[in-house]
């Protein structure tokens, strides 16, 4: 990172020097310039379906790609976002992307898919929120089964009433809605049956630990069956070995999604890369013969 000294000198932040300062005082002035000169970009990360051995879906992922800064992490700049509510701003232009771009991608003969955005809580408590959804579903022409809404449990367990309307609401219109993280929230399992869930994405806290940890394993195993149980699809995120790979399929795990198969990309790499990937995916297959 460089931020501005005196007239046009220009000097390194050190790592001593007061980083959440630098964050607070640089960063929201400069995400405010990032919305009006382009420097926003959607990444996609694919999701594999180990049933069919297709690819089913993206997740759409936030870089910004800053002139000077280079790309700023996605962690250094959400939480500005949301301290100041820029998110508002930002977040109705991935959905608005995001959206856009899986309906062209429909238009240019790719299978559908399903395009994932995340919400962030200052997101999910905008009053206007299942309207802006509408807007852009229209304005877009994207079909709402094509959209997915990832949630965390956070998210979802603030102001619990308000929080149901809102998710039927959504449900109703026929977009899909997942809990991000799972298993990392402190909230109860109560909410489970309160709101209208389709998916559960397993945290990748214990993906990682796969062959590793016997206690993580028998969470995963546990909130696959517990998924299957409520008619919930089941995602791992953060599979990155074989290893992770085999135990999820091995344990019925309906869905997974990590560097292993694809790392987030480009809409050109993506495109380039979309074939062989479902070349690959199909070998992810899972025998359901024997
Ligand atoms: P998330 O929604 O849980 O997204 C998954 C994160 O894990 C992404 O990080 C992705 O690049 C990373 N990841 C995927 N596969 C692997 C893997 O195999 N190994 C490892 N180590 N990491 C993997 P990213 O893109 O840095 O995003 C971090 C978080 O920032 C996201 O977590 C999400 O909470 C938030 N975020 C990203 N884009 C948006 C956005 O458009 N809006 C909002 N509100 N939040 C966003
Ligand atoms: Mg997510
Ligand atoms: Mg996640
Ligand atoms: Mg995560």
């Amino acid at each position: 990172y460089r931020a501005k000294e005196g007239k046009d000198t220009y000097q390194f932040f050190s790592s001593d020097m007061d980083e959440h300062l630098f964050k607070r005082t640089i960063l929201e002035g400069e995400l405010r310039k990032a919305l009006r000169q382009d420097q926003l970009q959607l990444f996609y990360q694919p999701k594999v379906d180990l049933r069919t051995g297709r690819i089913t879906g993206v997740e759409a992922l936030l870089r910004w790609f800053h002139p000077e800064f280079g790309m700023v992490p996605v962690g250094d700049f959400i939480p500005i976002a949301e301290e100041t509510g820029l998110i508002t701003q930002i977040g109705d232009w991935v959905l608005k992307t995001a959206c856009a771009q899986n309906k062209k991608w429909q238009q240019q003969g790719f299978p559908p898919m399903r395009v994932a955005v995340n919400l962030s809580a200052k997101q999910f408590q905008q009053v206007d929120l299942v309207k802006t959804i509408v807007d852009v579903l229209e304005r877009t022409k994207l079909d709402p089964q094509y959209l997915e809404l990832e949630i965390t449990e956070t998210v979802a367990m603030n102001k619990a009433d308000s929080v149901v309307d809102k998710l039927n609401n959504l449900k109703a219109l026929g977009i899909q809605l997942a809990i991000d993280d799972f298993g990392t929230g402190y909230s109860s399992l109560s909410y489970l049956k309160k709101f209208p869930i389709d998916t559960l994405k397993i945290d990748r806290s214990f993906i990682r630990d796969i062959s590793k940890d016997t206690d993580n394993e028998a969470i995963i195993t546990t909130i696959i069956t517990m998924a299957h149980h409520l008619k919930l699809n089941v995602i791992a995120e953060g599979v990155e070995e074989n290893e992770h790979l085999c135990f999820l399929k091995q344990h019925d795990c309906d869905q997974i999604q990590g560097f292993l198969f694809s790392k987030p990309l480009s809409v050109a790499d993506f495109e380039k890369a979309f074939q062989g990937l479902q070349e690959v995916a199909v070998g992810y297959q899972k025998d359901t013969e024997s």
